[in-house]
């Protein structure tokens, strides 16, 4: 896609400022050597981007004002706009639909909780998208539903944490925004290194969580990081047979591969990793199909996290009542699985995934056809 762009200005002799945060840090320091800067130039500006957040390169104060200029014309450096913004829960929730510019536009979502271990009070979680859209095409999700437009890079997913850490802390960020975080490994990796880096974020390792329909090539890469990055692997059904009618293009991968990728990232990284499971209502939520999952996962250091389906336009489905997903539930403790479920608050702005864009959408054609 870039390639013609890129030739184009080769033969033009310009070359268009690129985000300063899709360079790795050693790219960067390879490319402040080369301007003739000092090594710890380039972990200087790295610091000012991540920790304080800032948008100008001209607010570098201890940078000389000479570099700062030729690094505003080497890079850029921008938040994106916020088109909407909501909230749920007294403000505990907040959801927020950047403008990526061209016409997309992503989520990101702020909670002042972690919603996978509500007893751990005072955390605050991220949850952030790695595509607009997404070409995975499950059936009970609301991006899936809208297709894939494409990728984003590394600092367009740094971007969506930075609008919340520039309001305060952030201990824990989820990949569980819009989009297939393993569809886009490389940027997910990059932005992955810069939440990490003791230059960037200087998050910790444990306190990141991607979230995979299922690729196999991706996790793998994940765990060649050698961080201790929580891994969630969808999977939403005890049987395969299922599992494809609920992911369309989980086709070419079963259950048993993606259990044994999980053992082998639980091996490789010493890390336990949670299983997803959407609970439909008369689809996969039997307690016969919970004791089918359970025989399926057993011996290895997993844990199941249900997540009651949200409600997305248009899909015909329906979130199991209380008593049933209760039900589900206790059959898999029942067989000896480690189960929880999805704390429910900011249900009612569908934190889950991919709704707010939806809403969004449906909103502006709405208006246009008024
Ligand atoms: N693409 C990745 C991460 C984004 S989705 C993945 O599929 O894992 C994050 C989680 O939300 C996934 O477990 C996904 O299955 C779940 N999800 C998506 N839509 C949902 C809905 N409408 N109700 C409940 N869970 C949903
Ligand atoms: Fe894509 Fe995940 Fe939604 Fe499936 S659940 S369509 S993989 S974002």
């Amino acid at each position: 896609m870039t390639q013609p762009t890129d030739t184009l200005e080769a033969m033009n002799g310009t070359t268009r400022p690129r985000p300063l945060l899709d360079h790795s840090l050693a790219e960067l320091d390879a490319l402040f050597a080369g301007f003739g800067e000092p090594r710890y130039r380039a972990r200087q500006a790295a610091r000012w981007a991540l920790k304080r957040g800032v948008t100008d390169f001209e607010a570098m104060s201890d940078i000389p004002a000479a570099l700062r200029a030729r690094l505003a014309t080497e890079f850029t450096l921008s938040a994106p706009p916020v088109l909407a913004t909501t909230a749920a829960d007294d403000g505990a929730t907040t959801k927020v639909l950047l403008d990526l510019g061209g016409g997309a536009a992503v989520e990101a979502v702020r909670m002042a909780y972690d919603p996978d271990e509500p007893l751990a009070l005072g955390r605050v979680t991220v949850c952030v998208s790695t595509q607009v859209g997404c070409a995975m095409g499950c059936v009970f999700c609301a991006t899936g539903q809208q297709g894939f437009t494409r990728n984003l890079s590394a600092s367009e997913i740094v971007a969506q944490v930075l609008h919340f850490t520039r309001q305060g802390r952030v201990n824990n960020v989820v990949f569980m925004g819009m989009g297939e975080p393993l569809a886009n490994t490389s940027a997910t990796l990059a932005a992955i290194r810069w939440l990490v880096d003791a230059d960037g974020l200087d998050m910790r390792a444990r306190g990141i969580t991607v979230s995979t329909v299922g690729l196999r090539a991706g996790i793998r890469r994940l765990a060649d990081e050698g961080l201790q990055v929580g891994l969630t692997i969808s999977l939403h059904a005890p049987d395969d047979a299922l599992r494809r009618r609920l992911i369309p293009t989980a086709g070419g991968t079963t259950i048993d591969e993606l259990v044994a990728a999980a053992r082998e990232y639980i091996e490789r990284r010493g890390r336990r990793v949670t299983f997803a499971y959407a609970l439909l209502d008369g689809v996969n939520d039997s307690e016969e199909q919970a004791r089918r999952l359970a025989s399926r996962i057993r011996g290895i250091q997993a844990h199941v996290n249900l997540i009651p389906y949200n409600p997305t336009a248009g899909a015909g489905l329906r979130r199991p009542s209380p008593q049933r997903v209760r039900a589900f539930h206790e059959a898999l403790l029942a067989e000896g699985i480690n189960a929880t479920v999805r704390m429910e608050r900011g249900v009612d702005i569908a934190a889950a995934c991919g709704q707010l864009r939806t809403d969004f959408a449906t909103r502006a054609d709405a208006l246009t056809l008024a």
